[in-house]
């Protein structure tokens, strides 16, 4: 691979028993190596990858080249009784407009009372129409133990579980009820950085829609772990087709030819995303270099509202049929990308040590590490603007000149070759703080030896070093970690608005991504989504777009954020979005 034929050092996954193996397959066409636990020091992989949680151990002693695929407390948003709790507290705190996604909710047995005065009043009043209900397991998953009833007599638990009002009016596709599932990844929690994968999977049930039994779960659920084992499974449904999912271009493609405002929908789930999340910050202990990817079920009812039906900690990533192949490989592989690994990642300890030296000005890498094991070699620029391989032991900031580009640019020269670049699209160098990728020859001159050099000039191997002296403190333990994960001051660089398939969904604009610094500033940024919903609402609904429209700017709002609207296959800017007639302060 791209790597190995450059020379460079190979990065290095670990999985945990259980992590799905498209992860394994990704990583090995891109030239990553796995973890041995017999042959390698613990420590030396770049990325480890579980499907549970991790330990608070992993988090503290994460070393700077290291990555985890899972934020820590996450059960705050992906339990279905905490997600039903934070969610009932927002709409209290903020209101009931913008928190009116998801389908009202009761945890029993705690919320028993509180649900039979619910269900009471809804029995009386409800003008004729029949309310139904649905209950889940609050510890279980795909579709385990859930039920639906009408009459609460049918209402029979013995375990924790959650009641929420069934949408029972559900957008259908030839008589078939589905839901969506969106990948969206958080990059950072603090600050708030979220993507939405432009993919994501429409999970169909395998048997026609009604209300007249409640008891068929072919019918009213659209898990596929049910549903692959339904007797339509196999069979061509009309519109539909074999199996049960569809890719979310091909949904595109189909709300496209039903004459539907797509971007209106799109920006409402993108605003689901936004304002869930937005509670589990306070939540979530700051941790660099972790990145979470959830998946969050979307059901659009009839009036094409959407609603939030749960989102999941680690979302099935089998490849069970073509629309997963199509969606979950490019995901990876962008996810991958947006870890934004470097060159010396690849080098791990010792590569690091080369680029503390480099970076000798980091406030939060100087304290436990002797100044005289951080002084690899540098290189100087010479007039002619060619590098000469000259050591140095200067410790000026320019030495950061020589920091290298990162892995995800060569193997993106490789891999997305074929792929056709969106004109809004920038490199997914992360944080364009980067600079534009070196020379091969110049990365080679950079990391091809084993030496460092101290402070009084002597040179000595990293492989006789004692590993104790050559430990790095982790991140955890140093101040101030509220890096996402690169080890420069990049936290406050705005990050890029895509990454492969993923599109920057928050912060969405200068205001937002203030108001997410540090401490978040959530009645700001719901003020920011309620402007954003009321200017594109109002741009929609005021005048029929054309596609020469959609490629002009009308009086666009600007500010240094280019966002784009999450959805469309080639999603045009926000900014673009607006007419100039409807802006509204
Ligand atoms: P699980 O974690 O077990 O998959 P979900 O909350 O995702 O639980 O529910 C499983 C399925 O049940 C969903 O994919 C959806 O088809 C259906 N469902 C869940 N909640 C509702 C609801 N409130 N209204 C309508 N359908 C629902």
């Amino acid at each position: 691979m791209a790597e190995k034929e450059c020379g460079f050092a190979p990065l290095v996954f670990r999985l945990h028993g259980g992590a799905p193996q498209v992860v394994r397959e990704v990583l090995l066409e891109r030239g990553w190596e796995e973890y041995d636990e017999e042959e390698q020091e613990e420590g030396d992989w770049n990325l480890y990858w579980r499907s549970s949680g991790f330990r608070n151990s992993d988090y503290k002693n994460i070393l700077p080249w290291q990555r985890l695929n899972h934020h820590p407390k996450m059960t705050h948003i992906t339990r279905k009784d905490c997600l039903a709790r934070h969610l009932r507290r927002m709409k209290c705190a903020f209101g009931a407009v913008l928190y009116d996604f998801s389908p009202a909710a009761f945890i029993l047995p705690n919320d028993y009372t509180k649900f039979l005065g619910v269900y009471t009043k809804n029995r009386s009043t409800d003008e004729g129409k029949s309310c139904f209900w649905i209950c889940k397991p609050v510890g279980l998953s795909r579709g385990r133990g859930i039920f639906l009833f009408k009459d609460i007599k049918d209402l029979v638990y013995h375990s924790s579980l959650i009641i929420q009002r069934y949408i029972s009016d559900p957008l259908l596709i030839s008589g078939y009820k589905f839901d969506l599932r969106i990948y969206v990844c958080i990059k950072s929690f603090c600050p708030l950085v979220i993507y939405m994968h432009q993919e994501g999977l429409v999970r169909f049930a395998t048997e026609k829609y009604t209300l007249a039994s409640l008891d068929n779960p072919y019918s009213h659920l659209t898990n596929t772990s049910i549903n692959k084992y339904g007797l339509c499974y196999a069979k061509d449904k009309e519109r539909v087709g074999r199996g049960c999912k569809w890719t979310m271009s091909k949904f595109r493609c189909f709300l496209h030819k039903q004459d539907i405002n797509e971007h209106l929908l799109w920006l409402r789930i993108s605003n689901i995303v936004t304002l869930t999340l937005l509670r589990a910050v306070p939540c979530i202990p700051s941790s660099p270099n972790c990145l979470e990817l959830l998946g969050f079920d979307i059901l659009i009812d009839a009036s094409f509202k959407p609603w939030l039906l749960e989102v999941n900690h680690s979302p099935a990533l089998s490849l069970d049929c073509p629309a997963d192949v199509a969606v979950k490989k490019g995901l990876i592989n962008d996810i991958i990308d947006l870890m934004n690994y470097r060159m010396t990642d690849g080098f791990r300890q010792k590569g690091y040590l080369r680029k503390r030296y480099a970076r000798s000005g980091s406030r939060y890498l100087q304290p436990k590490i002797p100044q005289e094991f951080l002084l690899p070699k540098t290189l100087h620029a010479t007039p002619s603007g060619k590098r000469s391989r000259n050591r140095s032991f200067s410790t000026s900031s320019s030495s950061q000149h020589t920091v290298l580009c990162s892995v995800n640019d060569c193997a993106r020269n490789s891999r997305y070759a074929s792929r056709p670049a969106h004109p809004n699209s920038k490199p997914s160098t992360s944080s364009g703080h980067e600079k534009a990728p070196q020379k091969l020859e110049e990365i080679n001159v950079e990391v091809e030896s084993d030496e460092f050099t101290t402070l009084n000039g002597t040179r000595q191997s990293l492989k006789n070093t004692p590993s104790s002296l050559c430990k790095l403190p982790s991140l955890h333990k140093l101040t101030t970690p509220t890096v996402p994960w690169n080890h420069r001051t990049q936290d406050r660089d705005v990050p890029p608005c895509r990454v492969g398939d993923f599109i920057l969904t928050f912060p969405f604009s200068e205001a937002t991504w203030k108001a997410s610094q540090d401490q978040v500033d959530v009645k700001a940024i719901l003020n920011e989504v309620r402007k954003l919903t009321n200017r594109l609402t109002s741009s929609f609904n005021g005048k029929k777009r054309t596609k020469a429209d959609s490629g002009q700017r009308c009086n666009p709002v600007r500010d240094k954020f280019e966002s784009l609207l999450w959805g469309p296959k080639d999603p045009p800017l926000l900014s673009e979005c607006y007419s100039s007639n409807s802006e509204t302060k």
